[in-house]
């Protein structure tokens, strides 16, 4: 049976593979920067976005080293708008370690990769055997999803982990691991979608649980999820008469940690108070609440903003805080400007 699956899946990859800008065409092995580059970006990401980062990525660090040699601030702007920032320092520091360490190549063996940064089992495992074709079982959330039907595994995630990992591990051939590994994803993504799988056109139809029960949409069950707190903060976007605005590094650690912003009071649960907030603006100047409020979500937390503007003026400037720098508008691309400041310096341009 297992190797049924595997060849069945297997056979319908080579009719129906996806064309994507970091996959290696059929019969060659893909480069392991190029696999872990696009593993990375892709984590909580979708393919559509993922793309144009990955070509500019690799257009401007073709290999490894020309990445970990990059300025870490470099490769931050690059990354801005991608979410979870973490995994761009993360992306840098392990470039570094497998320049310094490793000679510029990717370690094959799990313990060796595991021990890079940013590197997870399931992007450890996607390597091993997406670039060295190894029988690693990469199992994401498509996988999970694949695996949890195939054999109608009604445990909630993410108590059903375990064994789905013990299943997907089994169904791994020994040939082809790197094809069959991307298989999986293939499947997942166009085929046992999360809504209305297309059970008729799938290659795994004859031997799926979840298909012959019913419960193909019903799975994988989850356990409930907690819901999200709301932080609240006021954000300060401070304007020079040229246009320039007030930005700010964050502390190298923690959430969008060593990325640009606009200075704002710290956020937290509970209802905003902006008059108290407004002791943690960065110069005495005649500030303004703006109307309206800027939403982002992160993955722990909801987040609002409250907008306040002021025009800087030559007494207040003298104040300023170390670290703090002006960017104006047409450069702001340039900056490692997480998604949640673009929206609050459109918001303040705006009003
Ligand atoms: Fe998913 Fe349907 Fe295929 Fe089963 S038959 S693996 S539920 S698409």
């Amino acid at each position: 049976m297992t190797t049924t699956h595997a060849s069945r899946l297997l056979a319908w990859y080579d009719r129906h593979r996806r064309t994507l800008p970091w996959r290696a065409p059929a019969g060659r092995r893909a480069d392991p920067y190029v696999v872990w580059l696009s593993e990375i970006m892709l984590q909580q990401t979708t393919v559509a976005t993922v793309g144009g980062y990955f070509r500019r990525f690799l257009e401007r660090w073709p290999t490894v080293g020309a990445l970990a040699d990059a300025p870490i601030d470099d490769v931050l702007s690059a990354w801005a708008g991608l979410g979870y920032y973490a995994r761009a320092r993360n992306l840098h520091a392990c470039a570094r370690t497998v320049t310094e360490a490793h000679d510029g190549h990717f370690p094959q063996g799990e313990e060796d990769l595991l021990a890079l940064p940013g590197i997870g089992a399931y992007t450890a495992a996607a390597i091993r055997a997406i670039a060295f074709d190894q029988p690693a079982s990469a199992v994401d959330g498509n996988v999970e999803r694949v695996i949890a039907r195939l054999y109608a595994i009604e445990t909630p995630l993410p108590d059903a982990k375990t064994e789905i990992k013990t299943r997907a591990a089994r169904l791994v051939p020994a040939e082809r691991a790197g094809d069959y590994a991307q298989a999986m994803m293939d499947l997942g993504a166009t085929v046992c979608t999360p809504r209305s799988p297309r059970c008729v056109i799938c290659p795994l139809m004859a031997g799926c649980k979840a298909r012959k029960l019913g419960l193909a949409e019903e799975l994988p069950r989850r356990a409930p999820k907690r819901e999200k707190p709301t932080r609240r903060g006021l954000a300060f976007v401070l304007s020079r008469k040229d246009g320039a605005i007030l930005l700010r590094k964050r502390p190298a650690k923690g959430l969008l940690g060593g990325m640009d912003e606009v200075p704002s009071s710290p956020w937290r649960e509970g209802k905003l108070s902006p008059e108290k907030a407004m002791g943690d603006a960065p110069v005495p100047a005649r500030w303004q609440i703006l109307d309206g409020l800027v939403r982002h979500t992160f993955t722990h937390f909801h987040l609002e903003l409250t907008v306040a503007h002021a025009i800087a003026t030559t007494g207040g400037l003298a104040r300023l805080a170390p670290g703090t720098t002006w960017c104006t508008i047409d450069r702001m691309t340039e900056r490692a400007l997480p998604t949640v400041m673009r929206k609050v310096i459109a918001h303040a341009v705006k009003n």
